[in-house]
């Protein structure tokens, strides 16, 4: 309690990414001390069973004993050089042989940054200036990205971002995701003017919304009618859904893909790759510039080898991953339809959310018709009951590989009771 009060004295809001803040259910967040497999610890010794996998990348669950020696290892040879490692050619080959249609990989340092990336680079390759996003997918805080954006932003309500320019905001064009119609409308109007569609392909910044049937299939269609390159934002879907992806699981193969905290195994990492002859245009073999002092720093990279060997080495590890997903998404349903408490349960894998709706929960508009004020009483019962959830209701739940049947049935039980 009194270490938020005094972290709000020498940060703003007393966090560094404001989805941690609380500011969405109320109440004081949780200062972390440490976390073992599924299970997080907070700095009085509360210990909880953590359904926020550091948003997304602990998949192998917290301090996996290979990624830790790996990191104490690497951590001894020093933590940063500035110069080429093998490391980074390793994690880069692994990547092209796990994820189709990634010929060529550069890395940078977080989620925003590959995205940002890769937009300066589809404007480059297509002399244009405008891209498409979707209302409620969130592709990091780069300006171009903050219009009608989820997660914090949507958490926050926030409505326009002060400090945006109007003439970005101007080329940020924004559909209704899963709506081929409206992305239709907006290439009609902007003829030879759009650059880039950018989508998560299972969206995770407004809970979690897989896409309709055919709307990924629709988006390249209309990309390659109209000249347009395509980018699945997979910072939250590559090597989680499957072992290639929301690409892998769709079928549906992009010109270009953004990653982040996955391949990084929670160490700060980004990366963007795809099309050769798009990447090439990149510096130094192109003219497209892009640099960082820390980029493919070392850790980082060791980190990432070792998550994704183990991904790619036992690749039962999705199908244990969706059988987890299963039973929780089963139980809970179980639960809250006995109780009688209307929500709509969306699931990708290992990959969910709870939307407090009759409707079903399909794009940005009817993901915030969901009951808030009964998600906050919700968060907090789970909380005081050991559950440690997203704390916003447009945050995904992730499930890692440590989350034990035990656990997993401690979680629905959790529920039973509270209500
Ligand atoms: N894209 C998606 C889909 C994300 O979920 C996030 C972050 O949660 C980002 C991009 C931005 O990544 P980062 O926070 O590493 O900048």
């Amino acid at each position: 309690m009194n270490f938020f009060r005094e972290a709000q004295r020498h940060i703003p809001g007393g966090v560094n990414s404001p989805v941690r803040s609380f500011y969405a259910v109320g109440g004081t967040p949780l200062f972390i001390e440490s976390a073992k497999g599924a299970i997080i610890r907070d700095i009085d010794g509360n210990e909880y069973i953590d359904y926020v996998g550091s948003w997304g990348p602990m998949i192998l669950g917290h301090a996996h004993p290979k990624v830790v020696k790996a990191l104490k290892e690497a951590t001894a040879k020093s933590a940063s050089f500035g110069a080429p490692t093998q490391m980074e050619v390793k994690l880069a080959k692994l990547m092209k042989q796990m994820a189709v249609g990634l010929e060529m990989v550069r890395f940078v340092n977080s989620g925003t940054e590959a995205c940002m990336s890769a937009i300066r680079l589809a404007r480059a390759y297509t002399k244009r200036n405008k891209i498409i996003k979707f209302e409620g997918c969130y592709h990091g805080h780069a300006d171009s990205f903050l219009i009608k954006a989820g997660s914090g932003v949507s958490t926050l309500g926030i409505q326009n971002v002060p400090g945006v320019p109007q003439a970005v905001a101007d080329d940020t064009l924004v559909a209704r995701f899963n709506d081929l119609k409206d992305v239709e409308t907006l290439f009609k109007s902007n003829k030879k003017k759009i650059a880039a569609v950018i989508v998560e392909p299972v969206a995770g910044n407004m809970g979690c919304i897989p896409p309709a049937n055919g709307f990924l299939e629709g988006l390249r269609k209309l990309c390659d009618a109209n000249g347009a390159l395509l980018i699945f934002d997979e910072v939250m879907t590559g090597f989680r859904v499957a072992s290639g992806g929301a690409v892998q699981l769709y079928g549906v193969i992009p010109d270009l893909m953004t990653f982040g905290k996955i391949i990084g195994g929670g160490l700060p990492v980004g990366a963007y790759g795809g099309r050769e002859d798009v990447m090439k245009m990149i510096a130094p073999s192109g003219n497209v510039y892009q640099a960082g002092t820390l980029s493919g720093n070392p850790l980082a990279m060791t980190a990432g080898f070792v998550t994704l060997s183990e991904l790619n080495t036992h690749p039962r590890i999705y199908q244990k991953l969706d059988e987890k997903g299963e039973i929780l998404e089963n139980g809970l349903r179980e639960v809250f339809d006995k109780k009688r408490i209307s929500v709509q349960i969306n699931r990708v894998g290992s990959m969910m959310s709870l939307h407090f709706t009759k409707e079903p929960v399909t794009d940005f508009a009817s993901a915030k018709r969901g009951d808030n004020t009964f998600f906050k009483k919700f968060f907090h019962s789970m909380l005081k009951a050991g559950i440690y959830l997203p704390p916003s209701p447009f945050e995904a739940f992730f499930i890692s590989i440590t989350h034990s049947n035990i656990l997993l049935k401690e979680t629905i039980g959790a529920i039973e009771k509270i209500f």
